[in-house]
């Protein structure tokens, strides 16, 4: 896993899909650029989603809020008291870790134990082997689960109580039982705020503390009735936006799934107080339905209904997806309540209600919210799509399986030969598809290797122009996916396009 993990990462970079942010100063931690293909497939996500939320749901708009907000709207939010990781020092190899991923790290440093002692009676016993009589009877295997599996457990409990000193008690005790950082030397446990703070103003008294938004959401909550008094939007009605965010995360890893300065696309659905759970069910199943109809495989998502709320929600669930190091949240759906709308009224003194036309009644709706990240959107569109095939020949190919609607260019044009008027005419008929694709246009090498190059790339179709182009104004179109080729005259090419990559 952790191999297929690292041919993404290379296969980001080697492609122009992802760099590493200010890579000739030897980079910048958590921190990544999107190169010219991932720019291009990043801005097709975008559209995807903005498609699908707004221009097919008249009853939501969008927005684009400033990141700099006033300082108040992150007390409103809670976010000045309650955006905390908790952190945990070793002092003996002085690494710093979050407490609550420690606990994943050990969770899967155990079950990579367990994995092991399978793996070996697997050996041991051939085709007898029976892996689940062995888990449940194996009294290591059932000495790990037992002193794991227990501790685990009341550190979860502990972090969630934030009973800190426990935790740190806690961490000391599986240090001994399945040592990690082979040190038992720790820190105290301290709440870390991920905030990034800034200042806004030029002299020193009359500057002011700013934080840059860890969440676009905030943006659409102080927006709310200025957007339902101009847009007459009549309650339930949905207000989305796709904007950056910031937070400073201190274990920085995974690539582009959990960056210092990413980008989330969020919508805030506000309905009448009480009917939170319909729309709650309803929300999470649109957004299912738009996982899917990408086609990266339903087997790859799975609901995790969260028991432990956040301080605003009263139902939450993520929808995860299968990334190359397991399941991990990629989306969440949340049941908001009243709570940041009753909050900003709060702090703010201004009244932010709802005059229901047929209820007869003013009040401050109820929010469900829909918040996913463009980023991991990114890694589990690209991840998933980056396959290494074995072909009948004999030999191999690495070819990136985008959805055709996605992919940063939609098609090459080949020239099969560098003469007789075929690069002329191979130009002519990109100059006509790029009114409509991004195309690019390749003449270098044979034209096994363009195909080559052009399935790492992720390009949809190869068109090649041959010397039969010449004479009947014909090209071979190859489809990446089946590399099927078809020969097709050249106005019909636009259309078969389309047909595959129209959002
Ligand atoms: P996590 O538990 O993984 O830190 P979260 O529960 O804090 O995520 P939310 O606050 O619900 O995340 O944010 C909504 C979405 O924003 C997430 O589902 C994720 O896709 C994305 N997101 C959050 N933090 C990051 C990050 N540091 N880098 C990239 N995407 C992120």
């Amino acid at each position: 896993q952790e191999d297929i993990f690292r041919k993404v990462i290379s296969h980001a970079k080697e492609y122009g899909y992802v760099f590493q942010s200010s890579e000739i100063y030897d980079g910048l931690s958590a921190v990544y650029d999107y190169a010219q293909n991932g720019a291009e497939l990043k801005k097709n996500i975008r559209e995807y989603w903005w498609k699908a939320m707004v221009q097919m749901n008249d009853n939501i708009v969008g927005i684009d809020s400033a990141i700099f907000m006033h300082p108040t709207v992150w007390k409103a939010s809670g976010h000045v008291d309650a955006f905390n990781d908790p952190l945990i020092d070793n002092k003996d190899s002085k690494k710093r870790y979050r407490a609550d991923v420690l606990v994943e790290d050990y969770t899967a440093k155990i079950e990579a134990k367990i994995e092991k002692e399978v793996a070996k009676a697997e050996k041991r016993f051939g085709d007898a082997f029976d892996k689940a009589e062995f888990l449940a009877t194996n009294p290591r295997v059932l000495g790990y689960q037992e002193q794991i599996t227990t501790i685990l457990k009341r550190l979860g409990s502990s972090l969630e109580k934030e009973d800190l000193a426990d935790v740190k008690l806690l961490i000391e005790e599986l240090e001994i039982v399945c040592p990690l950082s082979g040190s038992k030397n720790w820190t105290d446990v301290k709440q870390f705020n991920l905030m990034f703070g800034t200042k806004i103003g030029a002299s020193a008294d009359s500057s002011m503390d700013l934080y840059l938004r860890p969440e676009t959401a905030q943006g659409i909550f102080v927006n709310f009735l200025n957007v339902q008094k101009t847009g007459r939007m009549k309650i339930p009605f949905g207000i989305a936006q796709i904007g950056k965010a910031f937070r400073n995360e201190i274990v920085a890893r995974q690539f582009i799934f959990r960056q210092r300065e990413f980008e989330q696309m969020e919508m805030q659905f506000f309905i009448r107080p009480g009917s939170q759970k319909e729309w709650y069910e309803t929300w999470k199943e649109k957004r299912m339905k738009w996982h899917l109809s990408l086609g990266l495989g339903q087997d790859n998502y799975r609901f995790h209904d969260h028991e432990k709320l956040a301080h605003y929600a009263d139902a939450a669930a993520d929808i995860e997806f299968r990334f190359p190091f397991g399941f991990k949240e990629l989306e969440g759906i949340h049941s908001r309540t009243d709570f940041d709308l009753a909050s900003h009224e709060k702090f703010s003194g201004k009244k932010l209600q709802y005059f229901d036309p047929e209820l007869n009644e003013s009040y401050v709706p109820y929010v469900v919210e829909t918040s996913i990240g463009l980023d991991r959107m990114f890694l589990a569109v690209f991840s998933n799509s980056l396959m290494e095939e074995e072909l009948e020949n004999g030999s191999s190919r690495t070819v990136l399986k985008l959805p055709a609607v996605l992919a940063p260019n939609k098609a090459a044009i080949l020239p099969l030969v560098k003469k007789d008027g075929l690069p002329e005419l191979a130009h002519e008929i990109l100059e006509d598809l790029k009114w409509d694709f991004n195309v690019v246009y390749d003449e270098k090498d044979a034209v096994g290797r363009r195909y080559r190059r052009q399935d790492a790339n992720g390009t949809p179709f190869c068109i090649t122009v041959d010397h039969q182009t010449l004479e009947d104004r014909t090209v071979t179109i190859r489809h990446r996916d089946t590399m099927e080729q078809q020969r097709v005259a050249i106005e019909d090419v636009k259309a078969i396009i389309h047909k595959e990559v129209d959002m």
